[in-house]
Order: structure tokens, then C-alpha cells, then sequence
């Protein structure tokens, strides 16, 4: 995989694809820009080594509408202000004639953004037409998307048939530099934490893991269909029933592999989620019928403490309870404290561990915050991602 500065852009008309994924308010305002700062380094470099630069991103679910609310005019505002001086265009589209002599207009240094790619149904389809069209005009390609790399999307990896020239720029690269250390030879011990609602999402990770780490840290909801596929009894709590074999064959290659997969030794009850108060504490099983588990318990988050102390290489994502609740929130930041604390490489991927992280204000301690939740999960279960792939 190239990176951006490794190839000669002056003068060329660059495809640049970004994730520009940001929440809107009702009126349409831009919530939180951090989406668009991220990628801020690439475009800056772009535009000052003279490319003609096109950009574009999804916003949203538009589902291969064109819908006013989801179009990405907002972005081209925030992009006005924050790089003065630069000529901003805003596309009224992503392809045809009228896009393509906006293109061809672009001088060195000035920048296209392209309507919101997901406006079209064979960008998600990764229409081999649709990704030609977008490429239409374009000598170099560059991702910058990191969010956006485990989905084989046209504007992701079908457009990079169309271009022979392709790079990674600055925010897909260091995300690739920090999951590297996760996959290819991590430091030892190294300590992966899982939590979250369920365990679906995670399976390629779980395997993954439970051939790779030193210790597997497991919580939140997920837990619960672990511990009932080793046969206990656990009351109200969330349990994937169709996954119980899986989870039951994830320990058993845990156990054949000597990896460490703990799960939580003592619980925080509640009669429900919306309670919002806990009923109990227990470290013993069965879990009382009528109450469900809600966060890890006090000796679960030293147990799990300890091996954290102990890790030179940490990866986490997944909150290890209902964290949005302040009564159960307790498990999720302490992990959170004890991962900053650690002196590991660490990387954390996931909104809500991020936002533990944020709220505890502990984001300096971190090694590497990812953008991509989802994303980085793949990358840590396979080692590459389709958008990667495209880039080689
Ligand atoms: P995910 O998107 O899979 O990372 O799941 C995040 C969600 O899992 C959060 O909204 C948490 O409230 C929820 N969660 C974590 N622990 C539990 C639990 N023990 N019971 C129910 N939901 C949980």
C-alpha cells in the first residue's frame, strides 16, 4: 500500500474518498466535525502539492435516494471555514456530464465535493458502471476513508480499477500503522477486551482472538451467552440463544490454544435496563430469576485490572456494561482508567468505549483512538480490509 506522499500530485485531479459521516441536527448543522478534522491533514497536503481535488463520502443511510437532509452542502460550509482561502465547489451530484466539467474546470488547488456517494444505490451494490463513472477524470485515487474500508462500496474498492494510481493518505495510514501492532507480532502479553451487546458483530474477532492473545477480557451483555454455554444459570440477562454453540466452541479453541478467556467473576444486577438503579451485586450462580446483568462487579474489575496492569499490547472495544446509565456505568470506566493507566500500546475502537474514555477524560493515555469501530474489528479478526485490498 502506497501512502499519499509517496506519489506525485501536481496538476493531477485527485479522487479523494473521505468519511464525512457526520451528525446533523434538525436544522441541518453540523453536531460534531471531528469526522472532517480527521481527514484535514490529507486535504491540506493535497491542495498545497497542487492536485485538483475531488472529494467525496457517504453521509448517513440515504439508501439510494437523493434526500435533502442527508446531502453533504453542510460539510462544504464547515470545509469553507476551515480551510479559508480555498475554493470550494459543492457538486450537485456524484456522476454525470454537469459533475464531470466541474471536474474538468478544477484548478490546481481548488476542491470538488461530491454529492453524498450513498445517493446511489450501486455505490453499496459496488456497481462496477457506477465506480467508472466516479473515477471519470481522475489520474490518482486516495483513501483516506478508514471507517469505510470493511465495506467493499464502489467508491471504496470499485473505483480503484478505474485509477492506476492509488495511496493511502494520512489518517488511513496511521490507522493501519497502530492495528499492525495489534496483528503482526504484538508485544507480549498482549490483552484484548471484549464487551458490548452482542456477540454476532464480534465472531471473526473472537476467533481471531482466541488464537492470537495472551488473555481475552470478556463483558457486557455478550458475557452472559458465554456463561450460559458453559452452564450456568444467568436470570433475566441478555442471552443469544442461536449463538450458544458458537460461544461454546470460541472457549474451547481458547482453552486448546492455552489464551486466557475470562469472564465476568461477580455482576451488577437490575430488574431492567431502564431501571437505571441496581438491585444487587452477585458472585454466585444461579443469577436470581427475575434480575439481569447489567455490569461487572467489583472483583471482576480487579481480576480484570490485574491482567491489564500486566499487558504490554492492548486492544478493546465494546462497553463492559449498560454504561449510558451512571449505576452501571462503574465496570466500563474503570476498564477504561486501568487501559489508560497501563503504559500498553493501546488501541480502542467503538463509539461507546471511546466515549467512556472521552468522558473520563483519559484520551491523552491512549496510544491510538480508532475511527472506525466496525472497521477496526475486521482489521484486528482478518489483518486487512476489502478498501486496503483495493489500495495494493
Ligand atoms: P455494541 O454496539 O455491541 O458494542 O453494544 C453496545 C451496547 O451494549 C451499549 O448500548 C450497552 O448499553 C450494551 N450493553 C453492555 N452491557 C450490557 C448488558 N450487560 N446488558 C445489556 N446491554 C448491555
Amino acid at each position: 500500500m502506497k501512502f499519499v506522499e509517496e506519489i506525485e500530485v501536481k496538476g493531477k485531479t485527485v479522487f479523494l474518498r473521505v468519511d464525512f459521516n457526520v451528525p446533523l441536527d434538525e436544522n441541518l448543522n453540523i453536531r460534531d466535525d471531528t469526522r472532517i478534522q480527521a481527514s484535514l491533514p490529507t486535504i491540506k497536503y493535497l491542495l498545497q502539492k497542487g492536485a485538483r481535488l475531488v472529494v467525496a463520502s457517504h453521509l448517513g443511510r440515504p439508501k439510494g435516494q437523493f434526500n435533502p437532509k442527508m446531502s453533504l452542502k453542510p460539510v462544504a460550509g464547515r470545509l469553507g471555514q476551515l480551510l479559508p482561502g480555498t475554493n470550494i465547489i459543492m457538486a450537485p451530484d456524484v456522476i454525470g456530464p454537469e459533475v464531470n466539467s466541474l471536474k474538468a474546470g478544477l484548478k490546481e488547488g481548488e476542491l470538488l465535493l461530491l454529492e453524498n456517494v450513498r445517493f446511489y444505490k450501486q455505490e453499496t451494490d459496488n456497481d462496477p458502471e457506477f465506480s467508472r463513472k466516479l473515477a471519470e477524470g481522475c489520474q490518482v485515487f486516495v483513501n483516506d476513508a478508514f471507517g469505510s474500508c470493511h465495506r467493499a462500496h464502489a467508491s471504496v474498492v470499485g473505483i480503484a480499477s478505474f485509477i492506476p494510481e492509488k495511496a493511502a493518505g494520512y489518517l488511513l495510514k496511521k490507522e493501519v500503522d497502530y492495528l499492525k501492532k495489534i496483528t503482526h507480532n504484538p508485544q507480549k502479553p498482549f490483552v484484548a477486551i471484549l464487551g458490548g451487546a452482542k456477540i454476532e458483530d464480534k465472531i471473526p474477532v473472537l476467533e481471531s482472538l482466541v488464537t492470537k492473545a495472551d488473555a481475552l477480557l470478556i463483558g457486557g451483555a455478550m458475557a452472559y451467552t458465554f456463561l450460559k454455554a458453559r452452564g450456568l444459570a444467568v436470570g433475566k440477562s441478555l442471552v443469544e440463544e442461536d449463538k450458544l454453540e458458537i460461544a461454546a466452541q470460541i472457549m474451547k479453541k481458547a482453552e486448546d490454544n492455552r489464551v486466557k478467556l475470562l469472564l465476568p467473576l461477580d455482576h451488577v444486577l437490575a430488574i431492567s435496563i431502564e431501571s437505571r438503579d441496581a438491585a444487587a451485586v452477585a458472585d454466585s450462580y444461579p443469577l436470581p430469576e427475575d434480575l439481569m446483568g447489567v455490569d461487572i462487579g467489583p472483583r471482576t474489575i480487579a481480576e480484570y485490572g490485574k491482567l491489564i496492569k500486566s499487558a504490554r499490547t492492548i486492544f478493546w472495544n465494546g462497553p463492559l456494561g449498560v454504561f449510558e446509565a451512571e449505576a452501571f456505568a462503574r465496570g466500563t470506566m474503570e476498564i477504561a482508567a486501568a487501559v489508560a493507566g497501563s503504559g500498553a500500546l493501546s488501541v480502542v475502537g467503538g463509539g461507546d468505549s471511546i466515549a467512556a474514555i472521552q468522558k473520563a477524560g483519559l484520551a491523552g493515555k491512549i496510544s491510538h483512538i480508532s475511527t472506525g469501530g466496525g472497521a477496526s474489528l475486521e482489521f484486528v479478526a482478518y489483518g486487512t480490509l476489502p478498501g486496503i485490498e483495493a489500495l495494493e
